[in-house]
């Protein structure tokens, strides 16, 4: 029998999570593909924490080239890999695991996310960061913008212990200036800062959610992003933007965490602006018909 002419079986990748009906990724990464023409598909898998090593175990024996790993895995799955990357180490916290060499490496784009998104408008060097939040998107942002040689980062969350945890992390792992600050009601933008993360949960869902912060303490030189994906235009960078300061929306993170993963797993420099317009129609936020 000769050759098929027509390669039938593609190359695999996906996400394993709980609740992965509501995750939108498989439409940006898919769209990618098509867009680039790559031979690859991802596949949305929803995984039990009692069944992760099983699962980790089954995309091995079927060929998967890598996966993402989301809620509530992004620390046990550490547990089913061979290795770990730089900031992934330092965070201790992976969502997204690559085949190299024969080893499944966990790696973490939340931080590498919006670090791209970041310097599309400006670069952290040099520059004092405050983040609002001590949890995961926070550490993973911090630890990032700290490997980005950021001068200074001041931790400020409503919980002290998990804000001083931070902020020991980015001074003793990541060797950069961090202090913890407690979060004053409402928080106030130090003149001599450069860049405001909200790092926190707040907004999430809900456009008109009031998060603590000093709005007349924002200056027109200071930048001011979100990680908050769903609405794009929280109420802080509506606000934000009316006082001139340059904003960020949480959309950028999540589609350069795309752009990451697209080039760990098939080299390919994938199309922001694509995998853009598929993740706004995917959450219903595009008014394209
Ligand atoms: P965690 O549960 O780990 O942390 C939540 C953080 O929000 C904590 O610092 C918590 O403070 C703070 N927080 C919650 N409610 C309030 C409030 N009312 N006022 C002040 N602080 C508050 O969540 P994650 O860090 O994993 O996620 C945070 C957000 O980031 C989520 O909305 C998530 O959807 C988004 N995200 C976006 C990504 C993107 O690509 N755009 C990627 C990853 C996450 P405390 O410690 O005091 O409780």
């Amino acid at each position: 029998m000769s050759a098929p002419s027509k390669d039938f079986l593609p190359s695999l990748v996906g996400s394993m999570s709980v609740g992965a009906a509501g995750n939108p990724t498989v439409e940006m990464i898919e769209a990618a593909f098509a867009h680039h023409g790559l031979h690859y598909r991802y596949v949305n898998m929803e995984v039990t924490p009692e069944n992760l090593g099983k699962a980790v175990a089954g995309a091995a024996a079927m060929g998967f080239v890598g996966f993402n790993c989301s809620l509530p895995h992004k620390v046990s799955v550490i547990d089913h890999l061979d290795g770990l990357g730089e900031s992934a180490r330092i965070m201790g916290a992976v969502n997204c695991v690559v085949q190299r060499d024969g080893q499944w490496i966990g790696e973490n784009t939340d931080g590498k996310g919006f670090l791209a998104s970041l310097q599309a408008i400006t670069s952290p060097e040099g520059k004092h960061v405050v983040v609002l939040g001590a949890g995961g998107a926070a550490r993973a942002i911090a630890v990032e913008l700290g490997l980005a040689r950021a001068s200074r980062i001041t931790i400020v969350n409503r919980d002290r212990s998990r804000g001083e945890a931070l902020s020991h992390l980015l001074q003793e792992s990541v060797l950069v200036t961090s202090c913890y600050q407690p979060w004053d009601i409402p928080f106030t933008m130090p003149r001599d800062a450069d860049i405001l993360v909200n790092a926190t949960s707040v907004g999430l869902y809900d456009a008109d959610a009031r998060i603590q912060v000093h709005l007349d303490s924002l200056t027109a030189d200071q930048v001011v992003a979100d990680v908050i994906f769903n609405p794009p235009q929280t109420w802080l960078l509506r606000e934000a933007a009316r006082r001139g300061c340059r904003t960020l929306d949480g959309l950028g993170m999540i589609v350069q965490q795309g752009v990451v993963c697209l080039d760990y797993w098939t080299g390919c420099q994938a199309d922001a602006g694509v995998m853009r317009e598929a993740v706004e129609q995917a959450l219903g936020l595009n008014s394209t018909p």
